[in-house]
């Protein structure tokens, strides 16, 4: 748990970004995957991941700091069907620039809903994503049986670039908080775990 994860700063432009240092992860998924949901859920902070979600502003990228030099980076959700070509652009403006110049960048944490996995858009993200260590989240897994879930594990290990890992998630039942956590914890330790 990160009790003490506070809201940094919403940036509208690289140049908004806070300062290159330390390790940061970066959360991404479709609007309505539960990445909100997900992110209060691993910090153990409800409502930390609307701190800054206010009308308009759900095209920023929010910057978290879990603990010092540690921050976790919730990118805009994608896929929103009501959301204009300009702003389609400007976001996949803002999220190249993300992925292209972040040294402190260290994993990613794909967040997909169990029942709709890897769509075009998820493709995407995860080829910004390459050669970062990344951890999916199938969300909403308890809307779904266990069966159904062992298939969309199999399904989505079988795509993913060899050392990236998935497992089930639900913010509602609890299902893989532990697991999650424990993944978020290891891609900000880059160099493994401190003695
Ligand atoms: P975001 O748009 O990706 O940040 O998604 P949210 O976290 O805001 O969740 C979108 C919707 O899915 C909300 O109505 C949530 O209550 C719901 N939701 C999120 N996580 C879960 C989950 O694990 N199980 C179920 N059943 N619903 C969820």
């Amino acid at each position: 748990m990160y009790e003490n994860a506070r809201f940094l700063l919403s940036a509208a432009s690289p140049g908004d970004f806070p300062l290159d240092e330390g390790v940061e992860i970066a959360f991404a998924g479709r609007s309505n995957s539960g990445k909100s949901s997900a992110i209060n859920t691993i910090t153990g902070r409800r409502g930390l991941a609307r701190t800054s979600r206010t009308p308009g502003r759900t095209q920023l990228i929010n910057f978290f700091e879990l603990e010092r030099g540690r921050r976790l980076v919730d990118l805009p959700g994608y896929g929103y069907a009501k959301v204009s070509e300009t702003m389609r652009q400007y976001w996949r403006e803002l999220i190249s620039a993300y992925f292209a110049g972040r040294r402190s960048l260290a994993g990613v944490v794909l967040i997909m809903d169990a029942r709709h996995p890897l769509k075009d858009l998820d493709r995407r993200l995860l080829e910004h994503a390459h050669g970062l260590t990344v951890h999916v989240l199938l969300t909403k897994a308890d809307k779904i049986g266990r069966d159904e879930g062992a298939r969309a594990l199999a399904t989505v290990r079988r795509e993913l670039a060899p050392g990236a890992t998935v497992q089930l998630f639900s913010a509602l039942s609890g299902l893989g908080g532990d697991e999650a956590r424990l993944a978020v914890a290891g891609l900000l330790r880059p160099e493994g775990p401190v003695a």
